[in-house]
């Protein structure tokens, strides 16, 4: 078994980085296995050199030890490696639209933000601008792909098979950017899908927020002939009105809890884990 936490250097670790960071080691502690820890690192906007030296102090002082961590930034030819390889299938289209022209567009908001219409999907490769996002043409990769894609859901002892039908998930998706206009840099769900295949995970562990997105990890994985891991969408930490947590709350930040003399084992509690 091989788990992982992937954090994202854009802030300091709160208390629900904690719990998820905390699950993934947990299981593999239970069934023997080796916990990985992956910077993902690729928003160059938004990501700061010192909230990773914080991530790492924060999950040595909660106890967790993890091999020479997966920093995305120094990984790029690998996530165009797998680009190239969906270009080769007549998958990828640039496209210069803006954020709010796609808004424009009123086709709603799906689970990986506002609903693209489609409108650069005949241009190829050939075609794109330095600026141009990579977007994959996810209408044209459906007949690729099987009609049904599952994959397995656990936690708390419980294992079920999750199925979503392909054709039903493509209208809400639209067509994901895989590399990001202007800056250039891969997204999220291409490096997260390399980078699990690569570092060989088994076990997904992360957060429910994330389970909406799921589906087009699954998408990229059949194209790409990646496996699947098994993924746990571990329930949110909220806090005392049942708000979740975000990243910019300071006053939840780790680092706070630790400086009024918190014990890693206190937190460990305050997020709702057994001994
Ligand atoms: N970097 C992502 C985040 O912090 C990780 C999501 C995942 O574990 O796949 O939300």
């Amino acid at each position: 078994m091989i788990t992982r936490f992937a954090p994202s250097p854009t802030g300091p670790l709160h208390l629900g980085h904690a719990y998820s960071a905390l699950c993934a080691n947990d299981l593999v502690r239970e069934m023997g296995g080796q916990f990985l820890l992956r910077i993902e690192d690729t928003d160059s906007t938004r990501c700061k050199p010192e909230f990773t030296d914080g991530i790492f102090e924060d999950l040595s002082w909660l106890g967790l030890n993890w091999p020479s961590p997966r920093i995305q930034s120094e990984h790029y030819p690998t996530y165009w490696q797998a680009i190239d390889q969906l270009d080769a299938m007549g998958l990828i289209f640039p496209c210069s639209c803006p954020r709010r022209e796609v808004e424009a567009t009123g086709l709603g908001l799906g689970p990986d933000g506002p609903i693209y219409p489609g409108t650069c999907c005949n241009k190829s490769l050939k075609d794109a601008r330095p600026a141009d996002a990579l977007r994959l043409n996810l209408r044209k990769a459906q007949a690729l792909l099987p009609q049904v894609l599952q994959y397995e859901e656990t936690g708390d002892g419980t294992q079920k098979t999750c199925r979503f039908i392909t054709h039903d998930i493509t209208p809400q998706i639209g067509a994901p950017v895989l590399r990001r206009r202007e800056t250039g840099d891969p997204a999220y769900h291409l490096a997260c899908v390399v980078d699990d295949a690569v570092q060989q995970v088994t076990h997904v562990v992360r957060g429910a927020d994330v389970a909406p997105l799921t589906p087009i990890h699954l998408v990229l994985q059949a194209l790409l002939e990646l496996p699947t891991p098994v993924y746990y969408h571990h329930p949110l930490i909220t806090d005392e009105t049942g708000k979740r947590l975000a990243k910019i709350s300071q006053s939840k930040a780790i680092a706070t809890y630790r400086a009024q003399g918190v014990s890693a084992l206190e937190m460990r509690r305050m997020v709702g884990l057994d001994m």
